[in-house]
């Protein structure tokens, strides 16, 4: 097989990319692991209003459970209340959605296939389809790896010097959807001394919540996660905000290592896959669709002038990410603190209006 732009990935960022190339009638294949993109969900689900100017929803209304207005941030000294106007999403539709716009334009979907091997001097992406278990071959003229925070593919570099710049930080992720006990139109966020240099989540899915802990662990910590998450849920059932009935369980990796390479000659990367996740909220699923869709653009433009303008695209990126991402970066470094598990709810509170975007202290130096 041959194409003009083969994207690994039919999540946010891989859709729109495929989406936008589609819209403005440029050939492309996607390829995804999954047998329908989006299932099984690994995501909080929330999304900043913004969204919008990027996706039109109003022809999916189905893909929105419900808006939030606020933000709110748990300390367990003080609760605060800002604005924070988004949605939860049903992301198993949302991202569909997505790739279904892109098909519908013209994408050619391959899913229940695992790309596994990239050659790079070849053009070459090689892919195995986990029905017949038959090998794919694909060449291409430009490359974009969406696969998420994790990559599993092999790159084969024979000619060039491109090595593949992964994250390496994570935040491990652990979430049940369960019933919410009382309506809510906020987002919440807790911050707890069993939660080590991460926090914990309550989001509001109608008469449901996506209810979750996110913790970096590592090889230097020895951290129990399912004991902390245990902690977790016991405190909101005895708050009476969740009944804690398990409806589903899902986990997942955040990357926040941040600021990865984003092009490498005529691979783009986008979303996850380039490090575009906020070290300090795990929020990725807008700058997955905006990389995405800017990767489209950029390609569309460099298939169009015959020039590769991949470096336009990283320069765009670095123009919209580099600065926030670096400031989380920086930032992310006030939870590490020694004995956090000993922190009183006054030193969380103290570090937590230092570290997160809500509160002045995070923009001060
Ligand atoms: C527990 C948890 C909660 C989160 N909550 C939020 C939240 O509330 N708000 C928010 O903004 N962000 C949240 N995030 C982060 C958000 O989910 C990601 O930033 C977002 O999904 C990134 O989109 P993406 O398209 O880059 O990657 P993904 O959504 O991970 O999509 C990558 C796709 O590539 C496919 N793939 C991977 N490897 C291959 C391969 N080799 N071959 C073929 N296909 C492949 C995968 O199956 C997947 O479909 C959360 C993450 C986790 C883990």
């Amino acid at each position: 097989m041959k194409t003009d732009a083969l994207i690994i990935g039919a999540g946010p960022a891989g859709s729109a990319c495929a989406y936008e190339l589609s819209k403005r009638g440029i050939g492309n294949i996607l390829i995804e692991r999954k047998i329908k993109p989006g299932t099984p969900v690994q995501c909080a689900e929330f999304i900043p209003i913004n969204i919008n100017q990027y996706i039109d929803l109003t022809d999916k209304p189905e893909a929105i459970c419900q808006s939030v207005e606020y933000m709110e941030v748990d300390t367990e000294k003080k609760n605060y209340k800002f604005d924070g106007r988004g949605y939860i999403l049903n992301r198993e539709i949302f991202d569909y959605y997505i790739a279904m716009l892109a098909a519908a334009k013209g994408t050619e979907l391959i899913t229940n296939t695992f790309a596994q091997k990239v050659i790079e001097n070849e053009n070459k992406l090689i892919a195995r389809n986990k029905i017949g278990n038959n090998i794919i071959e694909i060449n291409y003229k430009y490359l974009v790896i969406a696969s998420g925070a994790k990559n599993f593919i092999d790159f084969i570099a024979q000619q060039s010097n491109t090595k593949y710049i992964c994250n390496n930080v994570y935040i491990h992720g652990m979430q049940i959807k369960t019933h919410l006990l009382k309506p809510s139109d906020s987002a919440m966020i807790y911050f707890r001394n069993y939660i080590p240099y991460g926090y914990g989540w309550v989001f509001p899915k109608l008469g449901f919540a996506n209810v979750g802990i996110g913790i970096e662990h590592n090889i230097h910590n020895n951290i129990n996660l399912m004991q902390s998450f245990a902690f977790f849920l016991s405190e909101m059932k005895e708050k009476g905000i969740i009944d804690g009935e398990i409806i589903s369980k899902t986990s997942g990796l955040i990357p926040i290592s941040a600021l990865n390479e984003t092009v490498c000659e005529n691979i783009a990367y986008c979303g996850d896959a380039a490090g575009l996740t906020h070290p300090i909220t795990g929020a990725g699923n807008l700058s997955a669709v905006i990389s995405g869709t800017l990767a489209g653009e950029f390609i569309y433009e460099s298939l169009k002038t015959g020039r590769n303008l991949l470096a336009d695209y990283k320069e765009e990126l670095f123009s919209i990410f580099y600065k926030p991402l670096l400031k989380a970066k920086t930032k992310r470094s006030n939870f590490y603190v020694k004995k956090y598990e000993q922190l009183s709810p006054e030193e969380l509170d103290c570090i937590v209006r230092q570290s997160w975007p809500s509160f002045t202290g995070y923009h001060s130096a």
